[in-house]
């Protein structure tokens, strides 16, 4: 869909007329494109002081991985560590710039000890190439029983939301809560956060936890795996579809009968296969367990499809209520428990539901959409605490897009559509791709300390944060 302000703000009369004029001044994003480095520049790496060198560690081995290059600010433990893993780092120059900014502050204890993000922050703030990332990593603060740690740990996330909107130029800030124990879960999300993949995904507080994270080809992440796509046929849905299939996934790709010759076409150019169901029919969850268990089993199922009935509630006959329940929630609660019940899922499967901002924010004339989409909140939170009580390794994750350019966000009125794609810290809209990517990065089976969690991507807009 096209961004006619967008397009003329990357011409260089853009530039200057944005300039005098105070308006925003949204940068072209760094995306992800197959055979690329996952880091594409220099990385700063830093500590907080303490004796806790677990996710040093598990760092300094993920950048020694990476091949990456990697600077300190002085010489501190920091180079100790990385030297251990391999990673001979280079003291910072002032002149150096960063792709990626990367701080372990999981030996923060106290309100005083947070100096040492401003300490570090501070120097090369100015520092950060275009689309660049900044990572924080830190412990859960539910997790810990110290009050001033706690609080301590809490406060990272005011930080890192801060950065995100202060630091413009398509750069991103993320905060990673790990448990004490999964530091080696923390490889996946590393990479997605330090990589173009995660172009639009800012702000985010994600939760690494115990799971069982498999070993995984980092070029094809998902090889010999089987998925299933709900609405598949275009949108969203066809590039979580291309995405899934170019990180090596057979894709089953499930639309209604309506849209069987796109679907037909996605499917056959991505070397997948079609299925036409509508999923709130009686025997959908009949219909995708044939398909599936004829390929294996589903080691993931992206429940996608979605569809929106506008009016507020004084307006809204009853059919637009139960229509888009009845799609966006109720049929992803009852085909989860039939794929479960009747084995349609292998050990370590992955479900990935898409919420939306809408469901976290509410928003005028959607009180039945933003009502589905806050359930498939609820319906992952509860999925998570089952998971992580049965045998089997599954998790469950959801993704809130915010503004996306899709058919559907087309059809919203110029001024409207124009506030919704302006209204976040990268001043524009994302693409499907930037969803496909979040969820490839959920679906994939590194991920297994990833449970319960729900990421926006949505550039970290304004509504809900
Ligand atoms: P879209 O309308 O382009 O695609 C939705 C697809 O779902 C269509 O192919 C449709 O045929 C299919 N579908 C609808 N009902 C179905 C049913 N009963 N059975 C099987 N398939 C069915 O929409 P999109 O913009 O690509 O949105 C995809 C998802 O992302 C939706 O869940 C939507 O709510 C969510 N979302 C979109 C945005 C955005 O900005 N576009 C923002 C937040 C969330």
């Amino acid at each position: 869909m096209s961004d006619r302000y967008g397009d003329f703000i990357q011409s260089s009369l853009g530039k200057k007329v944005a300039k005098n004029l105070g308006l925003p001044m949204p940068e072209a994003l760094d995306r992800f494109e197959s055979g690329q480095r996952i880091i594409r520049g220099s990385v700063l790496m830093g500590r907080a002081a303490g004796d806790d060198q677990q996710v040093s560690n598990s760092v300094a081995s993920i950048l020694s991985e990476l091949h990456a290059d990697v600077f300190v600010s002085d010489e501190s433990s920091t180079a100790d560590i990385l030297a251990a893993s391999g990673v001979e780092a280079k003291t910072a120059g002032k002149d150096e710039k960063y792709k990626v900014l990367v701080f372990d502050a999981s030996n923060i204890r106290n309100a005083s000890e947070l100096k040492q993000m401003y300490e570090f922050f501070h120097p090369v703030a100015r520092s950060v190439e275009k689309s660049g990332r900044v990572i924080i990593i830190g412990r859960p603060p539910e997790d810990i029983a110290d009050i001033d740690q706690a609080l301590a740990q809490r406060s990272l996330e005011g930080f890192v939301k801060s950065v995100g909107k202060e630091f413009k130029r398509g750069i991103t800030a993320q905060l990673i809560y790990v448990s004490e124990g999964s530091e080696d879960n923390l490889d996946s999300t590393l990479r997605f956060f330090s990589s173009a993949r995660s172009a639009y995904v800012s702000g985010q507080v994600v939760r690494v936890k115990a799971g069982e994270s498999l070993e995984v080809d980092w070029s094809q992440p998902l090889a010999g795996k089987t998925m299933l796509v709900t609405g598949a046929s275009r949108g969203i849905g066809e590039a979580i579809a291309r995405v899934l299939a170019r990180d090596g996934a057979h894709v089953i790709c499930l639309d209604v009968a309506q849209q069987q010759s796109d679907l037909q076409k996605v499917a056959g150019e991505i070397s997948g296969s079609s299925l036409t169901v509508d999923i709130t029919a009686d025997d959908a969850g009949q219909k995708i367990t044939e398909a599936a268990k004829k390929r294996g089993g589903l080691d993931a199922v992206i429940h996608n499809a979605g569809v929106t009935r506008d009016k507020t509630l004084a307006n809204m006959d009853e059919s637009k209520w139960d229509l888009v329940i009845n799609i966006n929630l109720a049929s992803i609660a009852k085909l989860n428990r039939y794929l479960i019940d009747n084995k349609a899922l292998n050990d370590n499967a992955r479900i990935v539901c898409v919420s939306s901002i809408s469901g976290i924010a509410g928003n005028l004339g959607q009180t039945n959409y933003a009502t589905s989409k806050a359930g498939v909140i609820g319906l992952v939170n509860a999925t998570a605490k089952q998971f992580n009580d049965t045998d089997g390794n599954m998790t469950i994750n959801a993704v809130a897009p915010g503004f996306i350019e899709t058919q559907m966000t087309e059809a919203i009125p110029f001024a409207i559509r124009e506030a919704g794609r302006r209204m976040n810290s990268m001043s524009q809209g994302g693409l499907p791709v930037d969803v496909a990517e979040t969820i490839a990065w959920l679906a994939s089976p590194a991920s297994g300390g990833l449970n319960g969690n729900v990421i926006r991507v949505c550039g970290q807009s304004l509504l809900g944060a």
